[in-house]
């Protein structure tokens, strides 16, 4: 099996969009490592509002100003992902005691997957751990009038008007 690089580190999700609190552990990752890939997991159980080519266009756009951030779809299981792109570390972000306990059992079928391949986790910054994609979706979906200003202690900038985009009728 070839050698995996233990300052390379796989950060994985739907980002269906990217959110400030993905993108407070991409920078706090990008710091740690020397080297950070994002990669956009599709999974064919799940209906994504953005396609994967708009969600990779999306991270890549938001993630330019980090130098060792790179941006890959990926379809399969994670792990194989990872080892593919020769990383030996997996970053996982954590919210909420719920969070632990699903990236707990997660971690576990991982490791009994690829033991080469551990997990790291950095809990959620506090003024982003209530943000997830989801919630985000249903403030676009629901909101009214001001919503652009709302979405902008939710979302990069850069996301917002695509975001906006998908609910015509705000
Ligand atoms: P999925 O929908 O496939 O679970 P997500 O995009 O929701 O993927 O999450 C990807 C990773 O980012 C997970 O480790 C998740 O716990 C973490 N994450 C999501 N939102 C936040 C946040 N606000 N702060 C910190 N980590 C987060």
């Amino acid at each position: 099996m070839s050698e995996l690089n233990p300052h390379h580190a796989v950060y994985v999700g739907s980002f269906d969009p990217l959110t400030l609190g993905h993108l407070d552990i991409i920078r706090r990752g990008a710091a740690l490592f020397d080297r950070l890939t994002v990669g956009i997991g599709l999974n064919p159980d799940k209906q994504p509002l953005f396609s994967p080519d708009e969600r990779e266009s999306m991270c890549r756009t938001a993630l330019a100003p980090f130098p060792n951030v790179e941006v890959k779809c990926f379809a399969g299981l994670t792990v194989n992902f990872v080892r593919e792109c020769g990383a030996a570390v997996m970053l996982r972000g954590v919210r909420t005691l719920t969070d632990i306990e699903l990236e707990f059992t997660l971690t576990l079928a991982n490791r009994a997957l690829d033991p080469a391949i551990e997990t790291v986790f950095l809990m959620a910054g506090e003024k982003y751990s209530h943000i997830s994609s989801s919630l985000i979706k249903q403030i676009a979906s629901l909101g009214r009038g001001n919503t652009s200003e709302q979405l902008k202690s939710f979302l990069p900038r850069e996301i917002i008007e695509p975001l906006l985009a998908k609910f015509p009728s705000k």
